[in-house]
C-alpha cells in the first residue's frame, strides 16, 4: 500500500468507504457481519489504515458494524475512524450534535474520532450550525479535548460555496465528490487548486461515480478504448484519473465485496501521482465527450414538480434513473433504484401540474410513460 502523510501520519491512500455494504435480505440495516469482517480485515491486512462511515450509513448500522469488528480483533488504535455530523437533520426538532456525537462514539466504541466531517455540507447549513448551533465552539471544545482529532467536511454545493466554507473556519482537510466525469461541479479542479493553495489536503470520494464509470457492457465506450489501446479495467481507468493528482490525502471507494477490495488495492498499488499516460488522458477525454453526446431527459433535480403531485410520485429520481441507465449503459444498476423508489409510475393522472411547475418545460406526464416503458416494457 502507498501511504501519504498527514500531521506525521501515516494515511493509506485507498480509504475504505462503508457506505455500500453487503446486506442480508436486500434490507439496508442488516448488514452480512462474516462477510465485511473479511473484507475489513484483508484491507487492514493489506495496510489499508483509514475507514470512512457517516452517521446515517446503512440506517447507523455501518457504524455499528465499524466498532464492532475492530474491536474484535483488536485493532481499533491502529486504523483511522472517519465518520460525519449528519446535517440532513439541521432545524429538525431534537437535531444537536453533542447528542448524535456521543451515539457515534458509542456505535463506534471508542473515545475518539480521528477524522470528524461535517456531512455532504452546503453554504446555508454552514450558516445555519453557526448561527443556529453555535458549532464553531462545540467542534473548538471537542477538538481540545482530544474526542475529535482532525477536523473536515465533506461537500456538494458550488465552488463559491467550497471557497466559502474553507475560509472561515481552520479546517484540516475537506472531502469532496471528484472523478473525470465531476472535475467542473461542485468543488472541481477549482476546488483542488484552491484547496492546495490553502494547504489543507482533500480526500475524494466517487472516484468512480458511485459504479456508473465501470461499463460493464458498453460497445461504444470499448470502441474508444481500443482505440487508444486501453487495456486495463474502466474501474482502474478512473481510479488512476483521480490518484494522478496531488494534494489528495485519500480517495474513498465504497466497497461491496471482498473482489472489490482486492482489486482495489492492487490498482492503488499501481497509480501514483503524475502517473496518467497520455493515452489514458485521450480516452478519458473522448469517454467524456461521448457521454456528453448521449442525449438525456434534460431535468436538473430542482424538485419544483414533486410538492403539487397529488399521487406523490419520485419525478426527478425517475428520470434520474433513467437518464443513468442510458448514459452509462448500466440498466441493471438503476433497475434497483427504480423498483424502489418508482414503483408508482403508473398511478399518474396526467393533471399536469408537475408539467406547468418544471422551469425546464418538460412534459412530464409524457416523459413518465417513457421511462416506465423502458424499464417495466
Ligand atoms: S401529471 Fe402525474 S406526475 Fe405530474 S403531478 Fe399529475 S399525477 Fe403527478
Ligand atoms: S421541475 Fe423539472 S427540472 Fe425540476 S426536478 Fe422536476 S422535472 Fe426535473
Amino acid at each position: 500500500m502507498r501511504y501519504n502523510y498527514f500531521h506525521g501520519e501515516k494515511l493509506s491512500v485507498l480509504g475504505f468507504g462503508c457506505m455500500r455494504l453487503p446486506v442480508l435480505d436486500n434490507d439496508q440495516s442488516k448488514i452480512d457481519m462474516p462477510q465485511v469482517e473479511e473484507m475489513f480485515m484483508y484491507a487492514y491486512e493489506n495496510g489499508v489504515n483509514y475507514y470512512d462511515t457517516a452517521y446515517p450509513y446503512h440506517n447507523g448500522f455501518s457504524e455499528v458494524a465499524l466498532g464492532e469488528i475492530l474491536a474484535k480483533n483488536n485493532i481499533r488504535d491502529k486504523v483511522n475512524i472517519a465518520t460525519k455530523l449528519f446535517t440532513l437533520e439541521i432545524g429538525r426538532p431534537g437535531f444537536d450534535p453533542e447528542k448524535m456525537l456521543a451515539t457515534q462514539l458509542e456505535r463506534l466504541k471508542t473515545d475518539h474520532i480521528d477524522y470528524y466531517l461535517i456531512h455532504g455540507l452546503h453554504g446555508d447549513q454552514w450558516d445555519r450550525l453557526k448561527n443556529e448551533y453555535n458549532i464553531i465552539d462545540f467542534l473548538n471544545e471537542k477538538r481540545r479535548k482530544g474526542i475529535i482529532r482532525h477536523m473536515g467536511f465533506s461537500f456538494h454545493d458550488s465552488y463559491e460555496a467550497f471557497q466559502k466554507i474553507i475560509d472561515d473556519y481552520s479546517w484540516e482537510f475537506a472531502q469532496i465528490q471528484y472523478n473525470y466525469l465531476d472535475n467542473e461541479i461542485q468543488a472541481g479542479d477549482r476546488g483542488l487548486r484552491y484547496a492546495q493553495r490553502r494547504g489543507i489536503p482533500l480526500n475524494i470520494m466517487e472516484p468512480i461515480k458511485g459504479g456508473n464509470l465501470i461499463f460493464p457492457d458498453y460497445p461504444a465506450i470499448d470502441e474508444i478504448r481500443a482505440k487508444h489501446g486501453i487495456t486495463e479495467s474502466n474501474a482502474e481507468l478512473a481510479l488512476r484519473y483521480v490518484f494522478d493528482k496531488e494534494n489528495l490525502h485519500v480517495v474513498l471507494s465504497g466497497m461491496s465485496a471482498l473482489d472489490q477490495v482486492k482489486e482495489n488495492i492492487a490498482i492503488a498499488d499501481r497509480c501514483s501521482v503524475g502517473g496518467l499516460t497520455e493515452d489514458e488522458k485521450a480516452c478519458i477525454d473522448d469517454i467524456r465527450a461521448f457521454l456528453e453526446s448521449v442525449p438525456t431527459i434534460p431535468c436538473t433535480g430542482c424538485r419544483y414538480c414533486v410538492a403539487g403531485c397529488p399521487m406523490q410520485i419520485h419525478i426527478p429520481v425517475a428520470f434520474s434513473c433513467y437518464n443513468g441507465a442510458v448514459k452509462f449503459g448500466n440498466k441493471v444498476a438503476q433497475m434497483r433504484s427504480y423498483n424502489r423508489d418508482c414503483s408508482n409510475l403508473a398511478d399518474c393522472v396526467e393533471c399536469r401540474q408537475c408539467a406547468e411547475a418544471c422551469p425546464q418545460h418538460l412534459d412530464i406526464p409524457e416523459l413518465l410513460k417513457e421511462v416506465r416503458a423502458y424499464f417495466e416494457g
